[in-house]
């Protein structure tokens, strides 16, 4: 057993890390589909879209080849609608709520079409939006992410100068850095962030870290509002014995160097455990199948009626050929010469529901010993505990509590996504960003009354 890089051949690297969900392959493909919509009143795919996409009304604009309407329809409720279509869990959002489950058929592919007309106004650059003449007013964000870009979006259309503070050296939050490169290229993150910056009025300072080369006191004395949208990413420690070894990784780490040091670049074991069973988890268990390994096995605690992942989700791991250990929990890691060579789980049992409302895994007595040389943590991230505690901002557990209005206790600082939430989908960030933004807005408007 041993971790290496450098496994396959570039022909092998391109086949394996292409997109899972291929485009239309033709216009009579996509009219076909989106001839087949009930443009429903009360649309319930709308209703189940965190953004509210207006489905029916993109989806009736493509059956007319109105490509930019249609691009229009889904980037004003939500900017990132392009890199959306590819990663979002449709099955539980949009496509789960469509009429035609009802009727035990299959439903309107609402991503592809979505993809079929955002990825056009990307790759073209249509300049769908127009931002207002400047209206004077100075707005720091904290974070490029997928809230970050959405609520700069909204704030420079509106005429607000709009900065960004991003601690890495591109855009794109989680979707740049943290997802699997076979539901989203790197290349596609960075023309949908060069998309959105095309608007104008938003300068971006990337390797701007807050804490470290800006403080949330200068900020606020330079701006007129603060948005805070530096998502979560420390990730969780499963605080067992072994946990230093040489083979023990987490799963952002490893994700972040695939996408940005290249595949072939990346080093992964032959035996490959995975902890977790939250899309990072499949998302780093895939891969790692992908770049080479030849075992992977995925360990989840509970059972597949709990797992946080979605049934989807569980068939590309099951078809990628990982392997599943249901009701095992990590207990031990074992090493010789500082390197990892076994993990030993606990077998569990479910017992009396939790605050999740899900049963809880109790552990028996009896073990498991799986030969392994590489471990991958994917038990979920952390907030960034010690940054919001250099604040003085109210946080629970290290999530910064906000208020309906997305207000947090220091006025005239503003948050959302995944440093409040702890970590949720895409999308539910950039409706973070544009609920900021609303707040924002009716903020500068009263401060420029002269009532600040
Ligand atoms: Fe079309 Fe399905 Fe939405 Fe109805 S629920 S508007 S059929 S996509």
């Amino acid at each position: 057993m041993a971790i290496f890089n450098n496994r396959l051949t570039a022909e092998q690297y391109k086949e394996y890390f292409s997109d899972i969900h291929p485009p239309f392959e033709t216009r009579d493909a996509a009219l076909v589909e989106a001839n087949r919509c009930l443009f429903c009143y009360d649309a319930p795919c709308t209703k189940s879209c965190p953004t509210g996409i207006n489905v029916p009304k993109f989806i009736k604009q493509i059956t007319t080849d109105n490509i930019k309407g249609s691009a229009h329809t889904i980037l004003s409720s939500n900017i990132m609608g392009g890199g959306c279509s590819k990663v979002c869990p449709v099955e539980k959002l949009c496509e789960g709520a469509c009429v035609f489950n009802l009727m035990d058929e299959e439903a309107i592919p609402i991503a592809k079409l979505q993809r079929y007309s955002t990825e056009k106004a990307i790759a073209e650059k249509w300049p769908l939006f127009t931002r207002k003449a400047s209206i004077g007013k100075k707005v720091a964000i904290v974070g490029a992410g997928p809230a970050g870009l959405s609520c700069a979006h909204t704030l420079s259309r509106e005429g607000v100068d709009v900065t960004i503070f991003e601690k890495e050296n591109k855009g794109g939050g989680l979707m740049t850095f943290g997802i699997a490169a076979y539901k989203v290229t790197p290349e596609f993150c960075a023309d949908e962030v060069n998309y959105i910056l095309s608007l104008g009025g938003i300068d971006v300072k990337y390797n701007h870290e807050l804490g470290k080369d800006i403080s949330l006191e200068q900020l606020l004395k330079d701006f007129d509002a603060v948005f805070l949208g530096f998502g979560v990413g420390i990730a969780r420690q499963l605080q067992i014995r072994g946990e230093e070894l040489s083979g023990v990784v987490d799963a952002i780490g490893f994700i972040y160097a695939i996408r940005t040091k290249g595949y072939p670049s990346v080093a992964v074991g032959d035996k490959v455990a995975v902890i977790g069973l939250g899309m990072t988890a499949i998302d780093a268990a895939t891969q790692a199948k992908r770049l080479g390994a030849k075992e992977v096995t995925l360990i989840y605690r509970r059972t597949q009626e709990e797992m946080p992942c979605t049934e989807e989700e569980l068939n590309i791991a099951k078809l990628d050929g990982c392997e599943i250990i249901w009701l095992a929990s990590p207990k031990k890691l074992i090493g010789n010469n500082g390197k990892l060579t076994q993990l030993e789980c606990s077998k569990m049992i479910l017992g009396e529901p939790d605050a999740s409302g899900r049963r809880s895994p109790v552990a028996t007595n009896e073990t498991i010993v799986l030969d392994v040389d590489m471990v991958i943590k994917a038990a979920g991230q952390i907030p960034f505990e010690n940054l919001i505690g250099e604040t003085q901002l109210n946080n629970a557990g290290g999530k910064i509590v906000i208020d309906i209005e997305s207000a947090t206790n220091i006025t005239g600082v503003f948050a959302g996504g995944d440093c409040v939430n702890g970590g949720k989908e895409v999308v539910d960030a950039v409706q973070a960003g544009k609920d900021g933004a609303a707040s924002i807005m009716r903020f500068i408007s009263f401060s420029r009354k002269g009532a600040k």
